[in-house]
């Protein structure tokens, strides 16, 4: 009956993706993928040896691209949006009260409308945390001058919706701007300068129609793109990974090629080995067409190192190279990436070497 429960953000958006998960049958559960980060969120499921069976939205959001569509691509979760939000092409469509359920527990979908008509608040079955998307922000409330705002809607859902949970229900909402992380709904209805418990439904009516917000940067294109789920337009390109290759990305967020798949490959791509020379030299022996630039000299000699071909760094075990591809990327280098293992899994797979002893 354990729960595993992370809090991801996304830093460009202030976003917040939660992913839920029961410790027992592995199923899990993502709520608001940002389509950016949809391959972090990826290789941290795989890592934490999950099965995500749903992605789910709090609402159509104006700020970012959900990830739904493109883990359902990758992982082949199902995705679950709101019966009002107008999103086409989703597997699910939950209404107010509707049960989504991730082994042994589940949440339910209340109608929070105000910020949009199709904005639900995810509740945990025990009523022990709620996600609001954003209707009910920590200290605040989402907006509700663009999309279908409505403020008399927003303060209705916050007062019969989540205020009537437990105080010590914890509300975890869809975006923070100043670090805040959760909040409870004691906390919220006696702090919250909008919602809070003294405040009438014709004040915060008022507050809301002089916030004098800009227009959301990012609402041309992220309204559209999540109306289909976060499926690119034609022409946009599938997905934004490097595609000579099938690569995997580490949570830590590097792309790494497994040594059989450039093997393969070898002639698409520049190798570069981080070791030093008397390991170049070395029992390991090292990749046949490989260059030799020990990490230290890395950055003052990156001028060495083409631009037009994938760059793969290695290194004897896969750590130094690491770090390679962090030092390549900060010099602009677009395309590289880590070969997972080193030289004692190139080796171990059986793959060609010059040099080296038995
Ligand atoms: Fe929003």
């Amino acid at each position: 009956m354990n729960l595993i429960f992370r809090q991801l953000g996304d830093p460009t958006s202030s976003t917040y993706t939660y992913l839920l998960a029961d410790a027992d049958t592995r199923e899990a559960i993502l709520i608001d993928p940002v389509f950016d980060q949809a391959l972090r969120d990826a290789a941290l499921i795989d890592e934490l040896g999950l099965r995500l069976g749903w992605t789910l939205e709090t609402h159509v959001h104006a700020d970012h691209v959900t990830g739904a569509w493109l883990l359902k691509h990758r992982v082949g979760s199902s995705i679950a949006v709101g019966a009002n939000s107008g999103a086409q092409a989703a597997d699910r469509y939950l209404a107010h009260g509707d049960k989504i359920s991730f082994g042994s527990r589940h949440l339910e979908a209340r109608a929070t409308p105000g910020h949009t008509n199709g904005c639900l608040t995810y509740v945990m079955g025990d009523r022990t945390m709620a996600f609001t998307g954003d209707c009910l922000l920590i200290r605040g409330s989402g907006r509700t001058d663009f999309q279908q705002g409505d403020p008399r809607a927003m303060w209705r859902s916050v007062h019969e919706q989540i205020f009537s949970l437990p105080g010590e229900c914890l509300l975890y909402p869809g975006h923070d701007y100043r670090g805040l992380t959760v909040t409870s709904v004691a906390e919220e209805r006696r702090f919250n300068p909008r919602l809070a418990d003294s405040i009438t439904i014709e004040d915060f009516v008022g507050q809301m129609s002089h916030l004098g917000l800009p227009h959301p940067r990012q609402i041309d294109v992220a309204v559209p793109a999540n109306l289909r789920c976060g499926r690119p337009a034609e022409g946009m390109g599938e997905t934004p990974v490097q595609s000579w290759a099938p690569l995997t990305l580490t949570f830590a967020g590097i792309h790494e090629i497994q040594p059989a798949v450039l093997e393969e490959r070898l002639s698409l791509a520049e190798v570069i080995d981080v070791r030093e020379p008397d390991e170049w030299d070395g029992s390991l022996g090292h990749i046949p067409g490989s260059k030799l630039i020990p990490l230290g000299l890395l950055a003052a000699r990156a001028e060495e190192i083409g631009r037009t071909r994938p760059v793969v760094l290695a290194c004897r075990s896969g750590a130094r190279s690491a770090q390679a591809v962090v030092i390549l990327q900060r010099l602009g280098f677009r395309n590289v990436v880590n070969l997972a293992g080193g030289l004692i899994r190139w080796r171990a797979s059986g793959s060609a070497v010059e040099g080296g002893r038995e």
